[in-house]
Formats: structure tokens, sequence, C-alpha cells
């Protein structure tokens, strides 16, 4: 598949914390981009807010071509696993795109090197709303919703609760 990101509404994620935004904010969406755009990694993100999961717990989806298929479950620690539901084998383009925006989002310098490039699509990644102002396009979460993510994050990681 081919991703350009010229054609949709899309921002060039250069920060860690953005990805951690994107990712935690709980309904992201991320694309990954190779250097010459051809392959891809487009991750859909959910939160599951059932009692058997911990709190904060996020579902990965993968889109190919027009489907999104379960891929695995991110913490709130932000450790990604591949779940007995997943489809996916480790050796993916799934799979390894998706351990590598993780390792991303805690590694500036990854960000930095990388010939990956990620984005999200200019949506708050707590509400879907469009961001409308580089301040907020550059945290991946709107005004509105900042509050609120930053009070769930406290709730539900270890740092937070520490
Ligand atoms: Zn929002």
């Amino acid at each position: 598949m081919e991703f350009n990101p010229q054609e949709i509404s899309s921002y060039l994620i250069t920060n860690k914390d953005t990805i951690l935004n994107c990712i935690h904010g709980g309904k992201g969406q991320l694309v990954l981009t190779s250097p010459t755009g051809q392959s891809h990694c487009y991750l859909f993100l959910k939160p599951r807010n059932e009692r058997e999961f911990q709190p904060g717990t996020i579902f990965v989806y993968v889109k190919h071509e027009s489907y999104k298929y379960y891929l695995g479950m991110l913490t709130a620690d932000n450790v990604f696993k591949l779940t007995c539901n997943s489809r996916f084998e480790y050796d993916t383009e799934a799979v390894k795109g998706a351990y590598y925006i993780v390792k991303m989002s805690s590694n500036q310098e990854l960000i930095n090197k990388s010939p990956m490039k990620l984005y999200h699509f200019c949506r708050c990644a707590r509400c879907g709303r469009l961001l409308n102002s580089e301040q907020w396009l550059e945290l991946g979460i709107g005004r509105r919703c900042m509050h609120k993510y930053l009070e769930d994050r406290k709730r539900t990681t270890w740092d937070g609760n520490s």
C-alpha cells in the first residue's frame, strides 16, 4: 500500500511525547512510512474500559486495505503485546511496525535518526475532533481533552501512582 502524506490531512510527528499522546489518548490513528513511502503500518487505537482489563488498556488494530484487524494490546505503561486473539506473527510488517512505534514513543534519538516517518491525521487522539492549531497538532490532543487526558494518565500509569 502507498501513503502520500500530501494527499490527506496528516501531521509529521517529530516528538516522542506526541506519539505517547496519540497512543494513550486511546482513539488515535498513526501511519508509519518507510523512506520510499511504499510500505507502511497503519494503526488504529481503541480504549478498553471493561473491568477485566487494567485501567488505561488500549487495543491496537491495523488497517490493511479497507479492513481493520485486531493486532494486540498496549498497557497504560506503554508495553505492547500480542495476545492469543491476534492473527499476526511476530515477523509481519504490522507487528514490527507497532513495536517500532512504541519504541519511538520512548526514544527521541530513534525518531531523530530514523528513516521511517510517523504521521497522525490532524485529529484529537482522545475524541477525534479536527485539531486546528499548530500547538494542538504538535500535542496530538485538543485543548478540551488535554486536561482529562492528563488526569487519566495520572490515574492509570505507574509513574502517576508513584
Ligand atoms: Zn479531543
